[in-house]
């Protein structure tokens, strides 16, 4: 039937908005909102607000679960090259490109390199 997703905030249901006060005639309550899609957090939480709400409650928590950064990670000439368009000949002409971050070097890329998210330039 549906496929409506619930906004995966902790206090969603808390806030007093005319959408999510559901039910009949007196056996109204407000509810976590149910929609197809979201915006924030990876299509999880209806707002912002739903968004930090929830990392407030488990963030930290979520962090330690998947890893926390404990030193400074580097950007190098040799992992800083990223997915770029040229665009000195015109929005119609505009061509695929590997910009590095650091060197400013810019090399050529086919359209097929650019849509392939496995294909990098970059060493780990
Ligand atoms: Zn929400």
């Amino acid at each position: 039937m549906s496929n409506l997703k619930l906004c995966q905030g902790t206090k969603c249901h808390t806030y007093h908005t005319k959408d999510r006060l559901k039910g009949t005639k007196g056996n109204k309550t407000y509810q976590t909102r149910r929609r197809s899609n979201f915006y924030y957090g990876g299509n999880n939480f209806c707002s912002f607000n739903c968004y930090n709400d929830w990392f407030n409650d488990f963030g930290d928590r979520a962090i330690d679960h998947f890893g926390r950064t404990t030193e400074a990670k580097h950007l190098t000439e040799q992992n800083a090259w990223i997915k770029d368009y040229d665009w000195s000949n015109g929005y119609e002409n505009r061509t695929y490109v590997y910009r590095n971050g650091i060197t400013k070097e810019q090399r050529p890329m086919t359209e097929e390199q650019y849509n392939d998210d496995s294909y990098t330039l970059n060493i780990n």
